[in-house]
């Protein structure tokens, strides 16, 4: 077997999904030498299969009021514009904006429930509100975007691309060092060449995966809490609507909509919400799912064409007395971290912490790696397709 025993970088990234390459990507910025083991098709997983809204909050004030969670996600849609408009690194200019409101109807109203709720005056600052109810429901609009997760890929992937190396995940092997920390990394990448890396940080980003990998380079057992949905998809000749409806305060369908690659179809509807939990959710016959989107949107059944759904599982990180974490979740021991981003909302939040908790363990000298020739990733074909494309 072909052996390369020579590479020697500052931080090992394990999981190419949003988490993953986005943090590669801050890293580089602040001059780490990195290095994105992937295994499977860039961004498979949650971020893939996720409907790209980037959360203000207000979907969770409707249904449960404010906590820490809504404040957490109040602020981060300004770091992601940033982004989107390409004033800050990493640039996602190119990222496609599917839409830039989100829709909510409600058959309750908000404000009474929330009229002497404290500080609820600036999460609520940005709703619209229609006077009139429609069809049994109130309705509001937020200036809040659904993006294309694909193209967020891709961008990410873009900038990181020299960096990263398709592996076979069964041959890695970890080797601890006399203090416990790990010293080595050993693997095989796909064009059967056998690597032996030295890396200062291993960062796992690898969301179901998270807890296998710990246990692995660590031998600490920890337990994410992780819980399966089962969304499903529509598609024909659908508006387009991207919203969440609420049923006696609790949160029924959200409805993403994705214009299909597959012209004869023209939309598809990706939908979740509480009728896609498994555990607590919201069952929801299929006769009450077609009246309320003939009521809601003049939607017919004969203008579904195709429907479908697809499981996958959320990984959030260790439950800590059943709450809801507020922040991106990050595990670090020795010289190993764990990363759960909780939303794809956060992922900007978690990959900034990361890089400022290297960054200050700046015994780290950064090591210098001799540039290698680009390698031209066949993106779209690296790129994970999403569950509801058919074709
Ligand atoms: C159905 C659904 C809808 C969602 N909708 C939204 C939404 O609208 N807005 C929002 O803010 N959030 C949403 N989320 C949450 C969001 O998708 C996740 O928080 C986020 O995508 C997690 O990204 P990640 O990179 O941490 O994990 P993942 O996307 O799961 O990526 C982990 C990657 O690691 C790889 N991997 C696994 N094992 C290994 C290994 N041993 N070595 C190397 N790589 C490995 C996997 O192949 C995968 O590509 C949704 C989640 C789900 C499930």
């Amino acid at each position: 077997m072909d052996i390369k025993n020579c590479d020697n970088v500052d931080v090992v990234i394990l999981g190419a999904g949003a988490s993953g390459l986005w943090i590669a990507n801050n890293l580089i910025e602040s001059g780490f030498s990195v290095k994105v083991l992937a295994c499977g098709k860039l961004g498979e997983g949650q971020t893939i299969a996720s409907q790209g809204i980037i959360h203000t909050g207000i979907k969770y004030v409707f249904s449960g009021g404010i906590d820490d969670f809504v404040h957490s996600l109040h602020h981060v849609p300004g770091h992601w514009n940033e982004r989107l408009s390409g004033s800050t690194s990493p640039d996602l200019s190119a990222v496609k904006i599917i839409s830039n409101y989100t829709h909510i109807w409600s058959d309750q109203p908000i404000e009474e429930a929330l009229a002497n709720v404290f500080g609820i005056e600036d999460i609520l600052k940005g709703l619209n509100t229609d006077k009139e109810k429609i069809n049994e429901f109130y309705h509001y609009s937020v200036e809040e975007k659904t993006i294309d997760v694909r193209s967020l890929i891709r961008e990410l992937t873009t900038k990181v691309s020299d960096e990263i190396i398709f592996y076979k995940k069964d041959t890695l092997i970890f080797k601890k060092n006399a203090e416990g920390f790990v010293g080595k990394i050993l693997f095989t990448s796909e064009d059967g060449v056998r690597h032996d890396f030295k890396s200062k940080y291993v960062i796992f980003s690898a969301g179901v995966e998270n807890c296998n990998l710990v246990k692995n380079s660590l031998g600490e057992v920890i337990e994410s809490s992780d819980s399966p949905l089962t969304m499903r998809y529509i598609k024909g000749n659908l508006p387009n609507i991207n919203g969440h409806i609420y049923k006696d305060r609790k949160l029924l369908l959200t409805i993403t909509s994705i214009p299909s690659v597959d012209d004869s179809l023209n939309n598809t509807w990706v939908i979740g919400g509480g009728i896609a939990e498994a555990l607590g959710g919201i069952q929801t016959s299929k006769n009450y799912f077609y009246s309320l989107i003939k009521n809601l949107f003049d939607v017919d059944e004969k203008d579904i064409k195709l429907s479908g759904e697809y499981t996958i599982n959320r990984s959030e990180p260790p439950d800590v007395y059943g709450r809801r974490f507020a922040e991106p979740f990050i595990f670090h021991k020795k010289n190993v971290l764990a990363v759960w981003p909780i939303k794809l909302t956060l992922v900007p939040r978690l990959a900034s912490n990361v890089c400022n908790l290297i960054k200050q363990h700046q015994d780290i000298d950064k090591v210098i790696v001799k540039s290698r020739e680009s390698i031209e990733l066949d993106l779209i074909d690296r790129c994970a397709k999403a569950p509801w494309v058919t074709n």
